[in-house]
């Protein structure tokens, strides 16, 4: 019998492994934007639709790698996602015609992180009055337009910007 001894491979299988759970990198390498609610496509990174919304609107920005953090992107990464996160909230401002637009980044479970270990940058438009007293009373957030329709919204807004 042969032993194939490949310690090298331990850290491969591993972030394969991890890879492989993420659900950001199985829509990123899914090419079925329109299931995966991806509303666009930079050349490293892409953007979706938040199934679980704080608001309306609600998008994430995430690049194509499986990243933790900031500093592990390359400039040109960095560039690609703030001009996107950029030219998303020119978008989600002429679309949803928002008052103002919440964007954040929650690095680690500590921040509040739901899926650590893919960053993803959070655009959240808002309104005057979005906290209105039902979201305040019962925290349940209504969320007025579905899905779908903010989906044909974005994507056909997104690509006639030149931002
Ligand atoms: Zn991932």
């Amino acid at each position: 019998m042969q032993i194939l001894w490949a310690p090298w491979r331990i850290k491969f299988i591993k972030t394969h492994k991890k890879m492989r759970s993420c659900v950001f990198c199985k829509k990123i390498k899914s090419r079925n934007d329109k299931k995966n609610y991806v509303v666009y496509r930079s050349q490293h990174c892409c953007v979706m639709l938040n199934l679980y919304p704080y608001t309306n609107g609600h998008v994430m920005v995430i690049p194509y790698r499986h990243l933790k953090n900031l500093s592990e992107l390359s400039c040109e990464e960095l560039l690609d996602l703030f001009s996107t996160v950029t030219k998303m909230t020119e978008v989600l401002k002429k679309v949803l015609k928002c008052d103002g637009v919440n964007i954040g980044l929650n690095l680690g479970k500590a921040a509040g992180a739901g899926i650590e270990g893919h960053l993803h940058v959070h655009i959240v438009p808002r309104w005057f009055g979005d906290t209105n007293f039902i979201s305040v009373i019962s925290e349940t957030k209504v969320i007025s337009q579905s899905l779908q329709e903010t989906y044909q919204l974005l994507s056909k807004e997104v690509k006639n910007c030149d931002t």
